[in-house]
């Protein structure tokens, strides 16, 4: 394998800050990449992995960051894109002194990142870390779980593309296959049967959340995870796993619409946003319409508050609206239209800081 060269890489992808930090007592081996810090501080969760080498974890790392710049531009929070990677096995190194050991690195950035949970990391974990700086948020008792409110988030995402591509968003005209029942997909199925859809369909690999569905739902009906993509439905909703749309699964899609909470839905941002563009296939952009836990959370910043939180999360009807007309406009696939739409915010919002006013 060629050297990955760090400075290159930041170089081309304009990162500010990557830091290593290993703790002497815990042995707590971590890194945070910041990405762009033009609309606020840096946020982004910790996520604990036992990656095969440190290339690795340092790759994952700015990718994950570099990503959450974008979701947070999108978002139209004053947020930038930061992430923290643990090296280390989720079984044995969790305790106390670990993460307050990782909130002492956090502080020492001084507010220019905030951390959350992730992967293999929990709120219960974050409490730890918040024993020893405030930038930390997702913690208990505050803006608490934030899969109803990435669900909610995504119910407006499934709205506004109905609205842009059948000029109606009445939910119960319409059908819908869901894949993935778990914490996000089962409230965005709630929501769908509250709304009277026409009709769910829902595929699952997991017994316990299959069971739960089936008898909380009866009328939500499963299909078998290979037959999601071809399922003759309005709208498939992927609320599983990444990569799931790509040249194997696309040609298999009836909808019309591509709307869920999943995350890196594409295997290939470009070829397979445009193979779905080319099928007449509208997808909602997965950073765009998944940002309604990151939104909330975001509340925790600012003194939480769930109206506002809430009020916040339906503006993901006008953005993605917004979007879906830069992508047509400039006749390019959403996914690459919902990135020039944040980049362009990041851009402004820099640009009107070259006038001097004293505050
Ligand atoms: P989850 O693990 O609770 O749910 C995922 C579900 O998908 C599980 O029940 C799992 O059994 C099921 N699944 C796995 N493989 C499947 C397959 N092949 N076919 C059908 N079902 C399958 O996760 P979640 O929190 O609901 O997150 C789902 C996706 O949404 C992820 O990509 C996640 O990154 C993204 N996301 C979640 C949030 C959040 O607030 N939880 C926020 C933004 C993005």
């Amino acid at each position: 394998m060629s050297e990955f060269k760090h400075f290159e890489y930041m170089e081309k992808h304009r990162y500010e800050q990557v830091v290593y930090f290993y703790d002497k007592t815990t042995g707590l081996r971590g890194i945070t990449c910041i990405h762009n810090t033009t609309l606020g501080p840096a946020l982004g969760g910790t996520r604990l992995w036992n990656y095969a080498s440190e290339e690795e974890a340092v790759i994952d790392c700015l990718r994950l960051a570099r990503g959450m710049t974008y979701k947070a531009a999108a978002a139209g929070l004053n947020l930038g894109g930061g992430k923290t990677v643990l090296i280390g096995d989720p079984e044995t190194v969790k305790s106390e002194g670990y993460f307050r050991a990782l909130g002492r690195y956090v502080q020492s950035l001084n507010g220019r990142y905030i951390t959350a949970e992730d992967v293999n990391t929990s709120t219960k974990d974050m409490d730890f870390v918040s024993m020893e700086t405030d930038h930390v948020v997702g913690l208990e008792g505050k803006s608490g779980n934030p899969s109803p409110m990435t669900a909610l988030g995504a119910f407006h995402g499934i709205s506004a593309a109905l609205q842009y591509k059948f000029g109606d968003e009445t939910i119960s005209k319409y059908t819908y296959a869901v894949q993935g029942a778990g914490q996000t997909g089962y409230y965005l199925i709630k929501k769908l049967v509250e709304m009277k859809a026409k009709k769910i369909y829902f595929s699952e690999i997991n017994k316990k959340h299959i069971a739960r569905l089936q008898k909380e739902h009866p009328d939500v009906e499963f299909i078998e995870p290979k037959d999601f993509f071809k399922a003759n439905v309005d709208v498939l909703v992927p609320c599983a796993l990444g990569g799931v749309f790509n040249g194997d699964t696309i040609p298999q899609i009836k909808a019309k619409i591509i709307a869920g909470t999943a995350n890196n839905v594409l295997l290939d941002d470009d070829i397979d946003g445009n193979l779905i563009k080319e099928k007449g296939i509208l997808y909602a952009p997965d950073f765009v319409i998944n940002a309604g836990g990151l939104i909330n959370v975001y509340h925790e910043i600012k003194g939480y508050n769930i109206g506002r939180a809430t009020r916040d999360i339906e503006k993901i009807y006008d953005r993605l609206l917004e979007i879906f007309k830069i992508a047509e406009r400039e006749n390019i696939h959403t996914q690459l239209a919902a990135k020039v739409f944040a980049k362009k915010r990041i851009e402004t919002i820099n640009n009107l800081q070259d006038n001097y006013i004293i505050r």
